[in-house]
Order: structure tokens, then sequence, then C-alpha cells
């Protein structure tokens, strides 16, 4: 029995003594189909966070770039991987988009609108897989660079994701620290370009899985990089770290406004172009300023449990909190 064999079995096994019983328990008949496609991404998800356990933790014991000093704070990380991941968020905005960009389509198409399409323009596409998966890996990680720099731009969208600034105690698990609005908004946004580029849903699937695995090393309390010129080819957990870092990656000028350095997800390539890379060979801590004791910061509390970080982000967003932070 091959490998395919195996998860097939599994992805059956799974489905008939739990998922089936459960629906129709619940009255949900009618979606059994569609459930079955979202048992295996339930098991692409539990493969990738025990690939990321086996891999990354000793990583973390063996060359860590500072003490974990708030075990909780990791734990705490950790149930927002698994409600990202086991739950398949983004992959389930993405296949709620699907049929509803697809009738989008056939309105245009009767309106003689023809939507761009990598095919057009490249029609031996089919015979390139492999190039076909980077080129799609880099048009969503230029759109996603952007993205991330939004974030930083506006008041109230740095309301949001200063929760994921907020990790003193950055480790394997921070990547999916995020309000859930923000992952909401990304994921429709990174879905409808997918899909306006004409990314096929399983396609989708492995660009989303690669682009998360290399997150969540990033994030990872290790002392790694690329070298000097391999920091510039990919994100490495030293580059990202910098975007971590009080005063460097979020402060530009440390006089208060908004900006900063180290936006890119997978390529710095974007930093370097558009004037945000910033390189060191150092290994910074990270923060907000605000978080530090007076006279820096305020001692702003981001929360410690999951309930209190994502309410004190939804009170940020709105400016019911007085000093917005930087
Ligand atoms: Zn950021
Ligand atoms: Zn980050």
């Amino acid at each position: 029995m091959n490998f395919s064999d195996l998860f097939t079995n599994l992805q059956a096994w799974i489905f008939e003594t739990v998922v089936q019983p459960l629906m129709f328990y619940c009255g949900l008949g009618e979606f059994i189909e569609d459930s079955f496609e979202g048992v295996e991404w339930f098991i692409f998800g539990v493969l990738q966070l025990i690939i990321l356990f086996i891999i990354l933790r000793p990583l973390e014991a063996l060359i860590p770039v500072q003490p974990i000093r708030n075990g909780y704070a990791r734990w705490n990380d950790f149930i927002y991987t698994a409600l990202h991941r086991l739950g398949a968020f983004s992959i389930l905005v993405f296949f709620v988009l699907d049929p509803l960009l697809d009738h989008l389509t056939a309105i245009l198409h009767f309106q003689g609108v023809k939507p761009f399409n990598l095919e057009n323009i490249w029609p031996d596409m089919v015979n390139h897989p492999v190039l076909v998966f980077l080129v799609y890996l880099v048009v969503l990680d230029f759109f996603d660079y952007w993205y991330h720099r939004a974030e930083h731009q506006f008041n109230w969208w740095w309301g949001l994701h200063s929760l994921h600034h907020s990790q003193q105690d950055m480790n394997l698990w921070s990547d999916n620290r995020n309000h859930l609005l923000d992952d909401f908004l990304r994921d429709i946004y990174m879905g409808v370009i997918a899909l306006a580029i004409g990314v096929e849903p399983r396609q989708y699937v492995m660009l989303v899985m690669a682009s998360q695995m290399l997150q969540s090393l990033q994030h990872a309390n290790v002392r790694i990089h690329f070298g000097h010129f391999g920091d510039r080819i990919l994100v490495s957990p030293r580059f990202h770290r910098l975007h971590h870092a009080i005063g460097l990656g979020h402060e530009a000028n440390g006089k208060g406004t908004l900006g900063g350095h180290n936006f890119a997800v997978l390529f710095p390539i974007w930093d370097i172009l558009f004037g945000t890379a910033l390189f060191s060979d150092e290994f910074v801590k990270t923060g907000i300023r605000d978080q530090l004791p007076a006279p820096e910061g305020c001692s702003r509390d981001y929360g410690q449990g999951f309930w209190s970080q994502q309410w004190l982000g939804i009170k940020r967003m709105c400016g019911l909190e007085k000093d917005m932070p930087l």
C-alpha cells in the first residue's frame, strides 16, 4: 500500500466513523459531500502540525535566540495555529469564494469581458507544473507584501495587526497569532487574487501549505539565517525577527510615524524593490514599544488569553483605547 492509498483510507475512515454520523445527527446531511474534502484539509493540517513540531521544537531547544519566559503565551499561540490550520481557515474561504467567483465570471463572460488567466498568456503552462507553482507563489507573495504593509500603514488596521507583534516570546506557533477579523480579510483578499489569476483549488491548498510552513519557521525561536545572499532570496527567521523589533520593524523613524521594514512574507525582493528592506546580523528582541514600562512605554496589556486578545484588538481597531500604540 503506498502513501496515497494510506491517506485515502484514513480520510475515508475518519469520514465514516466521525464526520458522517455527526453531520446526520446535526441535520446537515446535504453538506456531506463537501465535508469529505474538509476531512482531507484536516488531515493535511494535522500532518503540518506534526512536521512543525518534530522539526522546529528540537531546534528551538538546541539553538534558541532567547529562553522562553512565558510558556503560557506559547501555548496560547498553539491554539491560534490549531484553529487556523486544522480548521483550514484560508482554504475554507477559498472554497466558498470559488463558486461565487465562477458565477461572477459567467456574468462577465456573458457581457463579453474575459477575466485574466495566466493560461491566456502562457498556453504551454500545463507542461511546466513546478514553474507554474513558483510563478503563482511569487505573484501571490507580491500581493501579500502590500497587504502586510497596509496593516502597518493604517491606524485601525494596526489596531488588529499589533496583536501579532505583541508576542515578546516569538516561537514556532506565533505565525497564526492574529486577530480573526484580520485573518478573515486576508484570506478573502488572497483567495480572490488566487482565483483571479486562475489558481486551481488543489494548487491553492499546496501553495498555502508551502507558505505556512515557511512562515512558521520565520517565527520560530531559532538562530537561523540563510547567509548574506540567502537572506535576500527567502525570508529567514533573522530577517522576519527584524520586522518584529521595536523601533526597526514597525516604527520606521522612532518618532511615532507608522511604517517600518521587512514586510515581505516569503521573498525579500519586494522590500528591496520598494525600499523597505533592512538587513542585520543581529537576532533582535521583539515586541511593541508601549508594552515596555514607563518612561519608554506604558506597560500596555495586549491580553494573555485568546478571548482577551481578540476583544482588545477590536477595541484598538475602533479607537476605544487611548494612546494608539506605535
Ligand atoms: Zn507586521
Ligand atoms: Zn510575524
